[in-house]
This record gives C-alpha cells, sequence and structure tokens, in this order.
C-alpha cells in the first residue's frame, strides 16, 4: 500500500481538483459581480426614470419671463396625483428623494433619506453613499433647472440581498459541478493508472521467481503498454539468461562427468589386483589423456567466466590485421595439410587495436571449425575489408553448412549441431561461445551465414579502435 503522501493517483486528483476550485470559483466571482452590475444598472435606471418624473412635481412650468429660481420650488403635495406618479416610479423599494437648492438648502425630503444633505454635492451619475447614519444606500444625482440637485436614492439591503440569492443559487451549481467533476476525475485517474497496478503486480510475481510469467500489455500505443512491452523484454531475456546458466552448469559438469568416469573406472581396474607394467602404463595414459582433456575444459569454462564477471583484462595494442591473421593460418597450416584443404588469404593491410593473442585465438578457432566441418576437396578463404570507420574479418568455407534454425544457437555454450559426430571428434562446443565473448569484449560482433551443404561464413566485425 502506497502512502497517500506518494500516491501518484492521489497527487494527480489533489491537483485536478484544486485547478477545478479554482477555475469554479473565478467564475463564481465573475458571475456574481455581474450580476450585481446588471442589478445596478436596473437600479439606476429605474431612480432616473424615477427623478425625471418627480422633476415637474416640485417644479413649476417656465414661465414667460425666463426660467424659475429654486427658490419659487413648491413643496410637492403628496397628493398630487403626478407626485404620487413619481414616487410609483420608484416603487417598493422604499426609494427616496431628496431635493437641494444651489445654496445647498433642502427644500424636500421624504422621511426616509439620509439626513446629511452635503452627500448630494457628489458629482452626477450613480453613486455609492455611507450616509451618516450608517445607512447604505446607492443613488443618482441629477442637475435640476436652476442649478439645484435632486437626489433619488435606494438602500442597498434589497439589491445586496438579490445579489446573495444568485451567489447562493450559482455557488449550489458549481458545487453540484465541482463533486461531479471530482468523482469523474478520480474514476478517470483511477481507471487510468489501474496498469500500473497491474504491471507491478506482476512484475513482482516474476521477480519473487516466476521468471515465466509475463505483463499483460494492452494497448500498445499507450505510455504503460511500451512499459509493459519493455518489462516483458526484460523478463524474457532474464529467462533466457537463466535458462542459459542453468544448461551450462548442467553440461558442464556432464562433460567432466565422462573423463572422470573413465579414470575412475580404469584406476578400479588395475587396483584390483596386481598388474604387470604395460598395463599400469596404459592406465597412466587414460588419466593423463583426460586430465588434459578436463584441463581444457577448465581453462576454457575460467575463460568464459573471467569474461562474464568482466575481470578478463584486453591487452590492447595497435597491430596490422595482417600479422595476425597470418599467425592464426601459420597455426592452422599442419591441420590444413593434413585435411588437404588449402586456405586462402585476402588479407588487407589494416591497423586495428585490439588484443592480438586473443583476436588470433577467435581467428585460428574459426579456420579450425571451417577445416573440420568441410568436406575433401573443399577450401577456406581468410578475408579481411573495411568500411564506414569498421573492420571486418571473414572466414568461409565450401563446408557441410549449418540448418538455418541451428544458427542462432551455435554461440550458445556447450551446442553443438550434430552431438554424435562432435562426439567423436571432439568437439565441446565451447568454441565458438568463447569467439562471440572475445569479439563482444572489443566492442565488436560475429556473426554467421550459412547454406547447408554448400559452405558458412563467419564475419567478424570490429570497431577499428577499442576504447
Ligand atoms: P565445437 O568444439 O563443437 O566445434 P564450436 O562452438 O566451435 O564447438 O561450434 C559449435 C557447433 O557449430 C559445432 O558443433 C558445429 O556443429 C557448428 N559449426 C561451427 N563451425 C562450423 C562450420 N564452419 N561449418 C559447419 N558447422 C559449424
Amino acid at each position: 500500500v502506497i502512502p497517500f503522501g506518494k500516491s501518484i493517483r492521489w497527487q494527480i486528483f489533489l491537483y485536478y481538483t484544486l485547478l477545478i476550485g479554482v477555475g469554479l470559483g473565478v467564475l463564481l466571482t465573475g458571475h456574481v459581480l455581474a450580476k450585481k452590475r446588471d442589478l445596478e444598472a436596473l437600479a439606476q435606471s429605474r431612480m432616473s426614470a424615477g427623478a425625471v418624473a418627480f422633476l415637474p412635481a416640485i417644479f413649476p412650468p417656465p414661465s414667460p419671463r425666463g426660467l424659475s429660481r429654486p427658490e419659487s420650488w413648491h413643496r410637492p403635495d403628496p397628493d398630487n396625483p403626478r407626485f404620487r406618479e413619481a414616487m410609483a416610479v420608484l416603487g417598493r423599494d422604499e426609494g427616496f428623494l431628496m431635493a437641494v437648492t444651489e445654496a445647498g438648502k433642502v427644500i424636500y425630503r421624504t422621511d426616509n433619506a439620509p439626513q446629511d444633505a452635503r452627500l448630494i454635492e457628489q458629482s452626477e451619475g450613480l453613486q455609492q453613499f455611507e450616509s451618516v447614519k450608517g445607512f447604505p444606500f446607492i443613488a443618482v444625482v441629477i442637475n435640476t433647472p436652476g442649478n439645484g440637485r435632486l437626489l433619488v436614492g435606494m438602500p442597498r439591503t434589497s439589491l445586496d440581498a438579490e445579489v446573495w440569492v444568485e451567489a447562493r443559487r450559482a455557488g449550489l451549481w458549481c458545487l453540484a459541478i465541482f463533486a461531479s467533476a471530482s468523482v469523474v476525475g478520480f474514476w478517470i485517474i483511477t481507471k487510468g493508472l489501474s496498469p500500473i497496478a497491474r504491471i507491478s503486480g506482476a512484475a513482482e510475481r516474476i521477480a519473487s521467481g516466476d521468471l515465466s510469467g509475463r505483463v499483460e500489455v494492452g494497448s500498445e500505443g499507450s505510455e504503460l503498454g511500451q512499459l509493459a512491452a519493455v518489462l516483458n523484454q526484460t523478463f524474457a531475456r532474464l529467462e533466457d539468461v537463466l535458462q542459459r546458466q542453468v544448461r551450462f552448469t548442467a553440461d558442464a559438469s556432464h562433460e567432466l562427468r565422462t573423463p572422470v568416469a573413465s579414470i575412475i573406472a580404469d584406476c578400479q581396474f588395475s587396483l584390483k589386483r596386481p598388474r604387470d607394467a604395460e598395463r599400469y602404463r596404459e592406465t597412466i595414459e587414460v588419466c593423463h589423456e583426460n586430465a588434459q582433456f578436463m584441463r581444457g575444459l577448465i581453462e576454457r569454462l575460467g575463460l568464459l567466466a573471467k569474461f562474464d564477471a568482466a575481470e578478463a583484462q584486453l591487452e590492447l595494442t595497435d597491430v596490422n590485421v595482417v600479422d595476425v591473421a597470418e599467425h592464426a593460418r601459420a597455426v592452422i597450416a599442419p591441420l590444413a595439410e593434413e585435411k588437404q584443404i588449402p586456405v586462402t588469404s585476402e588479407v588487407k593491410a589494416l591497423m586495428v587495436r585490439v588484443d592480438p593473442l586473443r583476436l588470433g585465438q577467435v581467428i585460428i578457432n574459426l579456420l579450425n571449425n571451417a577445416l573440420r566441418y568441410n568436406r575433401p576437396g573443399g577450401q577456406v578463404w581468410l578475408r579481411t575489408s573495411e568500411a564506414d570507420g569498421r573492420v571486418f574479418i571473414e572466414v568461409a568455407d565450401t563446408g557441410i553448412g549449418i540448418p538455418a534454425d541451428k544458427l542462432d544457437r551455435i554461440f550458445d555454450r556447450f551446442y553443438r549441431v550434430d552431438e554424435s559426430r562432435e562426439a567423436k571428434s571432439g568437439g565441446l562446443g565451447l568454441g565458438l561461445a568463447i569467439c562471440r565473448t572475445i569479439v563482444e569484449a572489443h566492442g565488436g560482433t560475429l556473426g554467421v551465414t550459412s547454406e547447408l551443404g554448400k559452405g558458412s561464413c563467419f564475419r567478424i566485425e570490429l570497431p577499428r579502435t577499442v576504447g
């Protein structure tokens, strides 16, 4: 169980909800502010209409002598139909009125109007006031003919209440959206991440020993699908390595069993009763032969183990490939002669940085195989070439060839194409494994192409310089 603070699922979910929360908050604020602005604009237009309607009620029609002065304003008569009409425009919102002369003298105010007449000195337009009694209201101030001013206002309470109702309504919507988005989001995140749990479960099972298990890949194209595919490749490689290791150990002990059994049998026979000198000599020879065979096997296994443990040191020097190749050809010459198979050299002078002893060992091994798995009257070629900073050394023969389905396996340790035949010729199936290991330690590759019954071509590819 992953702790809450470390769980990717919860972290994603947290950021996701935070983002939605902030987004909805911004939207809600914007919406409420817009609603407030709308309501204020509506109130303003109503108050302006009220003011305009009210003007004639306190203001006598202009006399032919000119505009009447504020002094001639009269107190509006509440029974006057025009006045009632004007008050009706302000409606039920407890609207109030105040009329002031140019000199600041209040000539009319409704009872609910704020006490402070100085307020009215504000400029025209919509105003927000906080009256002396702490009575918040909005008002419209308009200039009257004769430089007087008329203030029409209303308390903020009903407007604020309406804004609040809207804010609550929108807030509830936001909450509902937030809740459903969270649920859906959590579901999507859980579903999206569920392959990880599957992958780690499978990986855990495999890591605890069941190397044949594989992770369910799901959709190949997705990131997790790719991860699963990579893990499966890794597990397959691990399984392969492990199987080879098991086979290798079994093969090695099998190879050692035969000479040891032979030594024991021969010694037992000789020791059973006194034998003549000739018989003892034969026994010693058998022991010697088998011991030598075992030494060869142990040396080869030791070499492979050293390379496996990356302990084998390559003694790199700059050498001409011709020298290494010709030396190998010279070593193999007696066998070539015995088999009457000519080894044709087509070697170019090329400088490479390699361990000449080890590379020589590889070429000798390949030439040895090319002669051993050849046919009477056959041929062997030793060639070198170069391209793109890589050096190629090829050993080709006109031998028996290798079946296509075995091509991959001949580099495996102890693998022999034909067990019975090689058992006679003494091959252990370690030669090519060692060759490949040495070439790879040089940063190169060893490959083969072959046609059954026609011949094979082993190809070493090396970088010119090894780091
Ligand atoms: P071995 O000691 O048996 O020769 P190698 O590792 O050198 O072991 O080779 C493994 C097997 O690959 C051999 O047993 C043989 O069957 C096959 N092989 C190797 N070289 C050749 C070749 N030039 N032509 C045909 N088969 C070959």
